[in-house]
């Protein structure tokens, strides 16, 4: 596993002398879906907004405005706090963490220290054991930030529009030890905030935002390391994983040359991975939290607890798990439990569905993932807006199933769905029985008709079958179009290698 991650992560591996396990931490920060921003009335959906458009005398920092707690942004706080299996504080109270930037007009975020929502949580990753998750310090409810921008005149410009917006921070303990272990989380945790309806999670919009501490530790150790190196503002999976590779290889060529490595802050350079150091921690920074007087605490019954819990809908690893036992691969699960728009379509069908043995399961996911999807890229249309109701795909699929129409057919039936995208008056069985799509009993001796036809007509293909047994392919298509694509494929080959004694 070790010798594995040397291979992944070295650049010269011939360089480096000692094998080493990564040891990191990760933080990360979750805005927070709510019309308002968290303290005041302003509107938090700034994306793409003129700059210091959604801003008040509260979110601004100005001296004397009263924040006021956005009640939904606690209770989707309480949401992940239970989704990731904290203990809860039930007790919410506001700190105040001191600090000057320029994008911090106050002086001071309004944050939560000694109380955090929820504490000692834990989540189970792909590939390790239940009893041994990542477990989970904290998680807790702010305040987002200005945004700053250095421009070229070496002038900074503030846009105070994400100031004051929710936002979630999750720290976990420093249990991860591979790039993937990382990369498992961040994808199960995104796709838990977006089923739990807490954020959208979109990183592009900066949604979801990453930290990390990590530092290595040599082969054979088992005590962690004595420093540590954190990673700032860190904007998207994909440079989340450059960065812990780049670092675990300027670490490990460090230590190789007997450095002692020292605790520091590093910076992201771009999208490339590179970390560049910013400031030396030889001092932890001393924010001087304190309450913050303005906002009394408020405490969250048990009855307001259980209606949350009770609210919670089934979680991806449930899910997962549930998809599995209907005969889905892990692969094909996931591909479900990720996208969500997909994966929301694919249950809306389950969930109407009578028939959910393995055999309709597969299928369902077979139309769904493949020729639904191609169709709806074409179109430029999501699952979600496809107005592919659910019966008529279920009717199509146990068509296909019984063997009463062909795939092909199956397939032109599906496209004038997609085409009709719900305006259409007719459903499913009347598209097949308008063109005249069903697989009748004649059929069955018509086929044996134009199998024989087909030999008939091509004997060059049949000579070569011999040395090329996949020119039976050619016969299958010439049958096919014999039978107006009334046909059924497999049956079609099957006939026509028992009549050439295959
Ligand atoms: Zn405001
Ligand atoms: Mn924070």
């Amino acid at each position: 596993m070790i010798k594995f991650l040397r291979y992944q992560y070295a650049f010269k591996l011939n360089k480096y002398i000692q094998m080493y396990t990564p040891v990191i931490g990760l933080e990360i920060h979750v805005q927070v879906k709510t019309k308002s921003k968290m303290f005041c009335s302003c509107s938090s959906e700034y994306f793409g907004a003129e700059p210091n458009t959604h801003i008040c005398p509260v979110c601004f920092g100005l001296s004397g405005a009263l924040p006021v707690p956005n009640r939904v942004a606690v209770e989707k706080t309480f949401r992940l706090a239970l989704a990731l299996n904290c203990q809860l504080n039930q007790k919410v109270k506001f700190d105040r963490k001191n600090y000057f930037y320029p994008d911090i007009p106050k002086g001071y975020q309004i944050s939560q220290f000694d109380m955090p929502i929820g504490f000692e949580g834990s989540l189970v990753i792909p590939g390790r054991d239940e009893s041994d998750p990542i477990r989970i310090q904290r998680v807790h409810l702010e305040e987002d930030t200005a945004k700053s921008t250095h421009d070229k005149d070496d002038e900074t410009l503030v846009d105070f529009n994400k100031s004051g917006v929710a936002l979630i921070e999750i720290v976990t303990k420093p249990d991860f030890r591979s790039t993937k272990e990382v990369l498992d989380f961040a994808k199960r945790l995104r796709q838990i905030v977006k089923y739990i309806d807490i954020s959208d999670a979109e990183m592009q919009k900066g949604q979801m935002r990453f930290e990390l501490n990590i530092s290595l530790q040599k082969e054979g150790e088992t005590e962690l390391p004595d420093y540590k190196v954190e990673v700032k503002n860190i904007g998207s999976i994909s440079v989340l994983e450059k960065v812990i590779n780049f670092e675990i290889g300027r670490q490990s060529k460090l230590l190789d040359e007997g450095n002692k490595l020292k605790q520091e802050t590093r910076g992201v350079k771009d999208m490339s991975g590179v970390t560049l150091e910013q400031r030396s921690k030889e001092f932890a920074a001393d924010y001087r939290y304190f309450p913050e007087q303005d906002i009394p605490p408020v405490t969250i019954s048990d009855a307001e607890i259980n209606a949350i819990r009770e609210s919670m809908p089934e979680l991806p690893a449930e899910r997962l798990e549930r998809y599995i036992e209907l005969g889905l691969t892990t692969e094909n699960a996931e591909i479900l439990i990720e996208d969500t728009d997909r994966g929301n379509y694919f249950e809306s069908i389950l969930e109407s569905s009578t028939d959910v043995s393995p055999d309709f399961v597969k299928e369902l996911f077979k139309w769904i993932n493949t020729d639904l999807s191609g169709l709806l890229q074409k179109r430029k249309l999501s699952f979600s807006n496809s107005n592919v109701k659910a019966e008529d795909l279920m009717e199509l699929i146990n068509l296909v199933l019984d063997k009463k129409i062909s795939g092909t057919n199956a397939k032109k039936v599906l496209e004038q769905l997609v085409e009709a995208n719900g305006s259409g008056n007719l459903n499913t069985w009347e598209i097949v029985e308008k063109n005249n799509m069903l697989q009748s009993e004649d059929l069955n001796v018509s086929i044996d008709e134009f199998v024989t036809q087909a030999i008939k007509q091509n004997p060059k293909v049949v000579e070569t079958l011999a040395k090329n047994p996949n020119a039976i392919k050619f016969l299958v298509g010439q049958v096919m179009k014999l039978s107006g694509g009334k046909a059924n494929p497999i049956e079609v080959e099957e006939a026509l290698k028992q009549k050439l004694g295959m």
